[in-house]
């Protein structure tokens, strides 16, 4: 078994909000429960939603919070000539793409489709003469070959049918930005990265990364994803949703944000921690007795 690494990978967006800090808790927790490494990466890949200074605010709160990581932070923004190595690898696999998002919900319209968002294939086989690529897309497989399963420490067996449920997806956008799904699997692999313990709302493209894994010859780590912390409308804590900083305005992290956080991912501390440190100690208990047996293997839940 590698030794695990595992990591924190915040959009700066906005300051962290209550269900950020639960996905960094949780990934925390599981490094410190395997006595693992820990690492924090900023990723500021998209610079139009990229907030100046929130990369800043993150990295305080974190620090606020005790958590500490084990190498240098890393800003996806700095890495771009990895992102194009990559593509350069994947070259079989990709080709230019025309369409703006509304003509392709229009011919998926045409083609009486439901799902608008799935790509149809219409730049599959070469654009029109005089027409500018704008992105470049992944062309998923037929077949037998674009079902993805892979194994959630916490939810279980997953599966996904690549064409039917995604389509060949975006690698580069048409803003000149690398796409989220290439860049977090070039630095998940070149950071060695194990364990990945992230927000549910990430399990979509899991299959999507799995799957870019494979072509890259990179090896698949061990996932696990935690439940999403919703407001009282039931929509997920998002900057566009109005979360607030899980720590605006508070004295006392402890009992404002970290045993609330803990609270909600089920955990049951054996104390009532009285200081930080105390509490990650509580807390990393409390984790290993959530997700491991007496021999130290994760178990699904
Ligand atoms: N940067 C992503 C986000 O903030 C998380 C990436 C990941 O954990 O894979 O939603």
């Amino acid at each position: 078994m590698l030794p695990y690494r595992g990591r924190f990978a915040p959009s700066p967006t906005g300051p962290l909000h209550m269900g950020s800090l639960v996905a960094a808790m949780a990934s925390y927790l599981d490094a410190r429960a395997h006595a693992g490494i820990w690492l924090l990466r900023i990723e500021d890949l998209d610079f139009e939603r990229s907030v100046k200074g929130a990369d800043r605010e993150i990295i305080q709160s974190l620090q606020r919070c005790g958590m500490q990581w084990d190498e240098e932070i890393i800003w996806q923004s700095a890495r771009t000539i990895h992102y194009q190595d990559a593509l350069d690898k994947l070259k079989p696999w990709v080709f230019p793409c025309a369409c703006s998002r509304k003509e392709i919900a229009d011919s998926r319209v045409r083609m009486g489709l439901s799902n608008a968002q799935i790509y149809p294939g219409t730049c599959r086989n070469g654009i029109q003469n005089g027409v500018t690529a704008k992105a470049f897309r992944l062309r998923v497989p037929d077949g037998k070959a674009s079902e993805i399963h892979f194994h959630d420490r916490l939810l279980g067996f997953q599966w996904q049918d690549l064409s039917a449920e995604v389509g060949d997806f975006v690698l580069k956008r048409a803003d000149g930005f690398w796409a989220y799904q290439l860049g977090v699997v070039v630095d998940d692999a070149e950071q060695r990265i194990t364990h990945i313990v992230r927000g549910s709302d990430l399990l979509d493209s899991t299959a999507r990364q799995i799957y870019l894994q494979s072509l890259l010859g990179y090896s698949t780590p061990f996932y696990l994803h935690i439940p999403v912390v919703n407001n009282a409308d039931g929509e997920k804590l998002s900057k566009q949703t109005g979360a607030l900083a899980f720590d605006k305005g508070s004295k006392d992290l402890l009992n404002d944000a970290l045993c609330p956080a803990a609270e909600f991912l089920n955990l049951r501390l054996s104390t009532k921690p009285t200081s930080i440190t105390q509490f990650w100690e509580y807390a990393t208990d409390a984790w290993k007795q959530k997700f491991f047996t007496d021999q130290g293997q994760s178990r699904p839940q």
